[in-house]
């Protein structure tokens, strides 16, 4: 970031103390940061509805405040216009306003939630697994070699990002979390269920529990044979690096993750990076350091998001720094149907030239990445690119997972479109083979 950028004093390293902001402290943030008065209302009514949540090191480090609102860092994390109806807001704007309508505003914002696509993709429906017909929570199993599991302390974040599609499990409604307490029903899950070697333990993000928490829910994968890498998915080395250099069990961590590679098994940091600035401090390249020496896999991962990240010149220095710092480009996503959608989408053409233009400037050991990709209903789909033909200009997709075996790896085609943002959107090629057709198309949740 520019040298110029945070208004606040840097805070020492070693010394930084995990402390979150939530709506509660809107003016304490705008006043120490300088938010128009505008701003920071505009901040606290979209907070009524979406997740916020913000800490110090985001605060200090990486949101530059001299280029506010347009501040990439800044609209991933502050909730602001643009991501709600104006009609929704206005709403919003009486009811918050009028002490007597407290019930009212409650119902309002119950209504633009349920109004926002809380579960996308049929994650919920589709891919909890049961044992003798009893779904079993904090498990999802779609791909036939990897078990999503959330461990139940882990669903929150160091900060939200105003893109997440998990944003509805952050905003309190119990019916919408699932999580596992323990680890008790994953293991058992996986002693009948040799074929799954993966276990992708997320969120939120497994990395706000302390080491002691996470260490129980990660040392029994150890007795299980068949489970050979574990994965974290976490944005913790984004936004609170300390996690793994300066906590008081940021040793701890990285003794837990060499006791995993002792046992002869990959962890790998699933990092959530969306912007080049998240890998320019100190102490987020020593955080990744540190991983790397315990003999941890880095991967990295985000979706591409207007307003944050939507031009090649982004996505080259992110991945040529995640290159730099020793881990690995791995996909690039499509962001998904929900949310402030609207706000952040973009459509699947401009996505892949922006892929495309930014992987044209890669060395060889970068083009490790893959995308655009949708986490779709029948699997992980990317645009390859787009071809022109006879029959005119079409998308190259090709299936990278699939929740059928026999369909990974197998291209196909879609008419080209300048405003498809999702694979819903897209017309499939005449002679698309039925069985591509049949996942695509197939019963939508
Ligand atoms: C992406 C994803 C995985 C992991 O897929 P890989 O291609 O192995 O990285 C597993 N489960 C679900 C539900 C996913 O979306
Ligand atoms: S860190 Fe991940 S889970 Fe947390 S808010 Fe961001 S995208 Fe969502």
């Amino acid at each position: 970031m520019s040298p110029l950028a945070p208004a606040a004093a840097p805070i020492a390293l070693e010394a930084a103390r995990f402390r979150a902001y939530g709506p509660r402290h809107i003016d304490e943030i705008a006043q120490r940061y300088g938010m128009s008065g505008d701003m920071r209302d505009t901040v606290r009514l979209i907070s009524e509805v979406l997740p916020f949540r913000v800490n110090e090191y985001v605060l200090d480090q990486l949101v530059d405040w001299a280029a506010i609102p347009e501040d990439p860092i800044f609209r991933m994390v502050f909730p602001q216009r643009g991501m709600l109806p104006e009609d929704d807001i206005g709403r919003l704007a009486k009811l918050v306003d009028d002490p007597s309508a407290k019930r009212e505003l409650r119902a309002e914002v119950r209504r633009i939630r349920a109004g926002l696509n809380p579960h996308p993709s049929g994650q919920k429906q589709l891919n909890v697994p049961t044992v003798e017909g009893t779904e079993i929570p904090g498990l999802q199993h779609k791909y036939r070699e990897t078990v999503l599991y959330f461990p139940g302390q882990g669903q929150t974040c160091h900060s939200y990002c105003t893109y997440c599609f998990r944003w509805a499990q952050f905003v309190g409604d119990a019916d919408l979390r699932f999580a596992s307490p323990t680890p008790d029903p994953l293991i058992g899950y996986l002693g009948e269920h040799p074929e799954v070697s993966d276990v992708l333990v997320t969120g939120g993000d497994p990395m706000v529990m302390t080491t002691e928490r996470l260490r129980r829910h990660l040392e029994p994968l150890l007795e299980i044979e068949t489970v050979r890498t574990i994965r974290i998915g976490t944005k913790s080395v984004a936004y609170w690096p300390h996690r793994f250099v300066s906590d008081p069990d940021a040793d701890d961590t990285l003794r837990l993750f060499e006791q995993i590679v002792a046992s002869g098994r990959n962890i790998a940091v699933m990092a959530h990076f969306s912007h080049p600035r998240e890998l320019g401090t100190d102490v987020a390249r020593r955080a990744l350091a540190r991983i790397r020496g315990t003999g941890a896999l880095v991967y990295c991962q985000a979706p591409l998001v207007a307003h944050v990240n939507d031009d090649a010149r982004t996505w080259s220095e992110l991945w040529r720094a995640e290159l730099a710092a020793g881990a690995v480009p791995y996909y690039l996503f499509v962001e998904r149907d929900t949310g402030p959608y609207e706000y952040f989408k973009v459509p699947l053409a401009k996505a892949s030239a922006i892929y495309r233009s930014a992987y044209r400037t890669l060395p060889g050991l970068a083009r490790t990445v893959r995308g655009p990709v949708m986490s779709a209903t029948p699997g992980k789909v990317v645009v390859d690119g787009v071809t022109e033909t006879a029959q005119g200009r079409f998308f190259e997709l090709r299936l990278l997972q699939a929740r059928d075996p026999q369909l990974i790896g197998r291209p196909f085609r879609a008419h080209y479109s300048t405003t498809a943002a999702w694979l819903d959107d897209l017309r499939l090629a005449p002679d698309t083979p039925a069985d591509i057709v049949a996942a695509v198309r197939g019963p939508q949740p």
